[in-house]
C-alpha cells in the first residue's frame, strides 16, 4: 500500500490515497506445498531402507555373523535394500532432469518395435519367474522423432508395472501403431487392476494403491510419474482403462 503524490501543470497539486495491490499466490503456495511434500516423501523413502540396512548390520555385529545361514539371509536383505536405494536415487534423478524441461534433447528417428523388443529382453527373466508371457502385438513398423532412451524408459516403466501387478500365468501385450497422424502405444495386462477411485492419483509422485504391497514388490512409487512427465514432454496424452481382477491398459497417444 502506497500514498502517491500527484502534480499537474505548474500548480503543485498534491493528492494522497491508497493503492491496493492484490496478488493471487495460490499457485505459488500450491507449488511450495508440493515441494515440501516431495522432500518429506523422499526423506521417508530413503530412511526406510537405510534403517533396515543399519539394523541388520548391527544384528550381524552382535553375533549373528557366527551363524552362516543367518548371515547369508541378512546379507541378501541388505543387498535388496541397497538395490532399492539405488533405484530410488535413479528415479529421483530422472524425474528432476525431465520435470522442468519444455522439450527433449538428442532427438532421432526411433523405431518403436525395436524399443519394445529391447524392453522385453530386460523383463524376460522376471516375467518367466511368474510364468507371464510377453506379447508384441504391433502389426507395422512405427517411427517417431524422439529421444531413444526416453521412449525406452516410458515403455519399460509400464511393462515393469504390467508384470509386477500381474497374476501368475498372466500376459502382457504391447503394441505401437500409427493412427490418424498419431502414434498409439498400448500396454495391456491381465493383472490385479486398479480400483477406479485410485486412478486419478496414480501418476502422483509416491502414490501407491497398496503401499505395503507395492513396496514389497520393489517399486519406488515414481514409475508412473516419470511416464506422465515423458508423455507431457512430447505433448502427448495418456489414458488408463482398468478393471479390478481383470487387468489394466495404458494407452499413450503421441503426435508424430
Ligand atoms: P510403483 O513403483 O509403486 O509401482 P508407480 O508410479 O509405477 O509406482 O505406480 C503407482 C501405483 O499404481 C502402484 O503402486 C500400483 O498400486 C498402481 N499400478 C501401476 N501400474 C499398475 C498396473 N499395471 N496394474 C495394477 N496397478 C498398477
Amino acid at each position: 500500500i502506497k500514498t502517491s503524490p500527484l502534480r499537474s501543470n505548474n500548480q503543485s497539486t498534491v493528492a494522497s490515497g491508497w493503492i491496493i495491490s492484490i496478488q493471487d499466490n495460490t499457485k505459488v503456495r500450491k507449488l511450495e506445498k508440493m515441494r515440501t511434500e516431495f522432500v518429506s516423501n523422499v526423506t521417508h523413502e530413503l530412511k526406510t531402507p537405510i534403517t533396515s540396512i543399519r539394523g541388520f548390520i548391527e544384528t550381524l555385529k552382535n553375533g549373528a555373523i557366527n551363524n552362516k545361514d543367518v548371515s547369508m539371509r541378512f546379507l541378501d536383505i541388505i543387498d535388496i535394500e541397497a538395490e532399492r536405494l539405488h533405484e530410488l536415487i535413479n528415479d529421483i534423478l530422472v524425474l528432476s532432469e525431465i520435470e522442468n524441461k519444455q522439450s527433449d534433447t538428442d532427438l532421432e528417428r526411433v523405431e518403436l518395435n525395436s524399443i519394445i523388443e529391447g524392453v522385453f529382453e530386460i523383463m524376460q527373466n522376471i516375467a518367466n519367474d511368474k510364468n507371464i508371457v510377453l506379447i508384441n502385438n504391433s502389426s507395422e513398423k512405427v517411427f517417431i522423432k524422439a529421444n531413444r532412451n526416453r521412449m525406452k524408459q516410458m515403455i519399460l516403466n509400464l511393462v515393469d508395472n504390467a508384470v509386477k501387478y500381474n497374476v501368475p500365468s498372466g500376459s502382457v501385450t504391447v503394441s505401437a501403431e500409427n493412427a490418424g497422424g498419431k502414434v498409439i502405444i498400448c500396454v495391456k495386462d491381465t493383472g490385479i487392476g486398479i480400483p477406479s477411485q485410485h486412478i486419478p492419483r496414480i501418476f502422483e509422485r509416491f502414490y501407491r494403491v497398496d503401499k505395503g504391497r507395492s513396496r514389497n514388490m520393489g517399486g519406488t512409487g515414481l514409475g508412473l510419474s516419470i511416464v506422465k512427465h515423458i508423455v507431457n514432454l512430447y505433448n502427448g496424452i495418456i489414458k488408463v482403462n482398468s478393471e479390478v481382477g481383470k487387468g489394466t491398459e495404458f494407452i499413450i497417444q503421441l503426435p508424430c
